[in-house]
């Protein structure tokens, strides 16, 4: 057998002032053929788990282009297009072969292009013919569009939010297309649109339970290959915005639209329940003050560069500063301009400073004051689950007892080694303030007496009922009270 296999991913906040070029890639990951790295990042451990798999198969494995850049707003055009046809060439070449095997995100949005994932998977569907496998891993903050459903055989989603179950799924999607390669199955994918914008954490219920029951009914159902969940994206404002569900069955195609459809109603029958409670930033500086023990995290949840957001928003941090809170530290605040600085004035340098909020309304004002600056890192990195996420220069400045990280890279607080990796011992502070929606909770739950989300400004559209939407449809929850022709379940 012969395999082509290639990634590019990046997640489209269209809400976001700052846009994505190829430097954009270059600096997350950008790896030619055979040049990708043992650790799979997020959306590319199809390649890392194909190696394994296609060694033990005895299986010739072509590698394509990997290339993933941290979420942020539009996709340059020519970014996007020289990309894609790299891939698409590198294809070319390897042809004939028996499969594609893709590591996607979905939540793409070009220059003139609102479903790329779309526009790429045909393009290699028209290329390969009809025979061919595609198939792909995607990540749940995505768009399912028809066109990509036309193109792919199937798509396996990572079930959990945080994604800490990338690698399984890439296996799974392995596993299906080897079983599909060798004969043994047939897969079929059935697709349920739920009609609604949601956020499920399944990190709390009831989106726990569900995922669980998911995975129950595929080692019980043996018709069962996969089931996943799009969560949907919502600051990705593209017609086909939403939550789907997808059941890929053996051959199965009416019991895996009833299925789906049943899966699907019963998300639609809890939407606005799996949001986990959230408060201000008064309200959670003052709580995490008066927490007992700590480490108190407070999770400035919409200010997340893993949505696209600058990371840059100061509202939390203005707020500790006027309440005069210590021992706190801050990881991390967007801002290479003050990072160079820093990086000019040299450890030890005390420094008129002024950093944060320089990209985006509702993300506060930049902060002034007059800082130390206690550690540099060049080319900082944190951990995130298995792989690593590097973060740029930083910098750790100290401002009235307040430990602040300052990054080049914009990049979400995944892990607590951000705070190891510039000097912090995070264990020894009160609070912790970090940019992260859920991805945080893996890791920073080990260590933190209690975890407070908290919504500060107006970083991201997290209100769909009433972003401005300018291409999403209307006919949908919570747009719309009840799209669905069936009562819900
Ligand atoms: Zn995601």
């Amino acid at each position: 057998m012969r395999i082509f296999t290639a990634a590019l991913a990046t997640e489209t906040n269209t809400f976001a002032p700052i846009c994505i070029d190829r430097r954009a890639f270059e600096e997350s990951l950008y790896a030619p053929p055979g040049q990708h790295p043992v650790t799979p990042t997020l959306c590319t451990a199809p390649i890392t788990v194909g190696r394994k798999v296609c060694a033990q198969k005895g299986w010739t494995l072509i590698e394509g282009t990997a290339a993933w850049a941290d979420p942020a707003g539009l996709i340059n055009r020519r970014a996007f297009e020289s990309l894609r046809d790299e891939i698409l060439d590198q294809l070319r070449e390897a042809m004939p072969v028996d499969a594609v095997v893709l590591g996607l995100h979905g939540a793409m949005v070009a220059d003139g292009y609102l479903d790329p994932e779309g526009d790429l998977l045909a393009r290699i569907r028209q290329m390969v013919g009809p025979d061919v496998l595609i198939c792909a891993e995607l990540d749940p903050h995505s768009h399912l569009t028809e066109k990509r459903c036309a193109a792919a055989n199937f798509f396996v989603v990572f079930k959990e939010f945080p994604h800490t179950d990338f690698v399984e799924r890439a296996e799974d999607l392995w596993r299906i297309a080897v079983d599909t390669l060798e004969g043994r199955v047939s897969p079929v994918m059935s697709v349920f649109d739920c009609r609604m914008i949601d956020v499920f954490p399944t990190s709390r219920e009831p989106m726990r339970s569900f995922v669980d029951r998911l995975t129950e009914i595929e080692q019980s159902d043996v018709d069962v290959l996969s089931l996943s969940v799009i969560h949907g994206f919502m600051a990705g404002d593209v017609p086909e915005i939403g939550t789907k569900m997808i059941a890929v069955t053996n051959g199965k195609r009416e019991k895996g639209e009833a299925l789906a459809q049943k899966l699907g109603l019963e998300l639609f029958s809890r939407r606005g329940t799996f949001m986990m409670p959230w408060i201000d930033e008064k309200e959670a500086v003052a709580k995490a003050r008066a927490s007992a023990v700590g480490p108190v995290v407070i999770a400035d949840m919409w200010d997340n560069p893993g949505g696209g957001t600058a990371g840059d928003a100061t509202v939390v941090l203005a707020e500790l500063l006027s309440q005069g809170v210590t021992n706190v530290a801050v990881g991390m605040i967007w801002d290479p301009i003050a990072v160079q600085i820093c990086m000019a004035a040299g450890e030890g340098a005390e420094i008129p400073l002024r950093f944060g909020a320089k990209s985006a309304p509702g993300t506060g004002n930049p902060i002034d004051g007059l800082v130390t600056v206690v550690k540099l890192q060049p080319n900082a990195e944190m951990r995130f689950g298995d792989s690593i996420a590097p973060f740029g220069d930083a910098a750790h400045i100290r401002l009235n007892g307040i430990d602040i990280i300052l990054s080049s890279v914009r990049v979400q607080s995944y892990d607590p080694s951000l705070f190891t990796a510039l000097g912090v011992d995070p264990l020894t502070k009160h609070i912790l303030v970090i940019k992260s929606t859920n991805h945080f909770y893996a890791a920073f739950s080990k260590i933190a007496s209690e975890i407070l989300y908290c919504s500060a400004g107006t970083p991201y559209p997290n209100n769909p009922a009433t972003n401005p939407y300018r291409r999403a449809r209307r006919d949908i929850w919570p747009i719309m009270a009840n799209p669905h022709s069936i009562e819900a379940a």
